[in-house]
């Protein structure tokens, strides 16, 4: 199955490395619903410039952390793809959050149930959905799903967010037993852990200029930009990595 013929879900798209890998699925030919929680207005600028350009995308509000609404989405999903009449091929668990810098001692518990809800209970929802649609044994096409993880994930993100690292090393795990689980089923799972990319997420930790901060130290020698981690989602979602599956893919710049 060609991923310009099919459909793709993208979760938290409208901004961000979401947002390049709405950009570039679309312009390659694959049609795109993607995903937002609150910012309605970069949702539907990115839907026109999208259709501007001639693409296929689809914005939905829905948030992750919740069943329902995330029930929902995959509804609008179905009808979509059979308005289409293209299969759903793809799923990117993109959506995620982190809250303020601050030690694992100074944390409450409500802080970590929002992290791992969005994180690692959406991502969970999100994949769960996708393998009842994509699985052959269902009569699905087959697929690829990829989350975003994170370097966090094995570099611990001491004094600045270990809830969020804690969330990404549980994603990295759900990839791998999942890959498992599905790959019999024609569905390939795998993540992608970026670096230091430069988004919007820091300032949610309260560091703007954090990949500022940080970029001396990365063997590059610079911060990373959306589009480059698009890059490699897009790789995992294609056909060109058929034989890769149940891998974390780091790109990070060698941080
Ligand atoms: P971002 O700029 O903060 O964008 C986050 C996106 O996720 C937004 O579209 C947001 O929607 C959406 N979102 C957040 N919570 C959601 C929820 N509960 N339900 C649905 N959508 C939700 O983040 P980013 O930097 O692009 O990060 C994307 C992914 O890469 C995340 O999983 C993040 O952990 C991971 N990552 C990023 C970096 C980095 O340096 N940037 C490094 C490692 C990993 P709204 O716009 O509506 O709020």
């Amino acid at each position: 199955m060609s991923q310009a013929g099919g459909v793709v879900l993208v979760t938290g798209g409208s901004r961000g490395i979401g947002a390049a890998v709405v950009r570039q699925l679309a312009a390659q030919g694959t049609a795109v619903l993607f995903s937002y929680r609150r910012e309605v207005a970069a949702a539907q600028a990115l839907v026109a410039e999208v259709q501007a350009a001639g693409g296929l995308a689809r914005a939905v509000p829905a948030d992750v952390a919740d069943e329902a609404q995330v029930l929902a989405m995959f509804a609008t999903l179905d009808a979509w793809c059979a308005e289409l009449g293209r299969p759903f091929i793809g799923l990117v668990n993109n959506a995620g959050v982190l809250e303020t810098q601050r030690k694992l001692v100074d944390m409450d518990v409500g802080r970590w149930e929002r992290v791992l809800r969005t994180n690692v209970i959406g991502s969970f929802l999100c994949a769960r959905e996708a393998v009842r649609r994509m699985a052959r044994s269902a009569g699905g096409a087959g697929g690829s799903i990829v989350n975003l993880s994170s370097r966090a994930a094995r570099l611990g993100a001491a004094f600045e967010y270990v809830d969020y690292a804690a969330s990404k090393a549980a994603v990295d795990a759900m990839t791998l037993g999942l890959s498992r689980e599905v790959a019999a089923e024609g569905i390939r799972v795998n993540a992608v852990a970026p670096g230091l990319i430069r988004t919007d997420i820091h300032a949610s930790g309260g560091e703007p200029g954090r990949v500022d901060r940080l970029s001396a130290a990365v063997p590059l020698g610079r911060g990373g930009e959306p589009e480059e981690v698009a890059q490699a989602v897009l790789w995992l979602l294609s056909e060109a990595s058929s034989y890769t599956t149940g891998t974390v893919l780091e790109v990070s710049g060698g941080r």
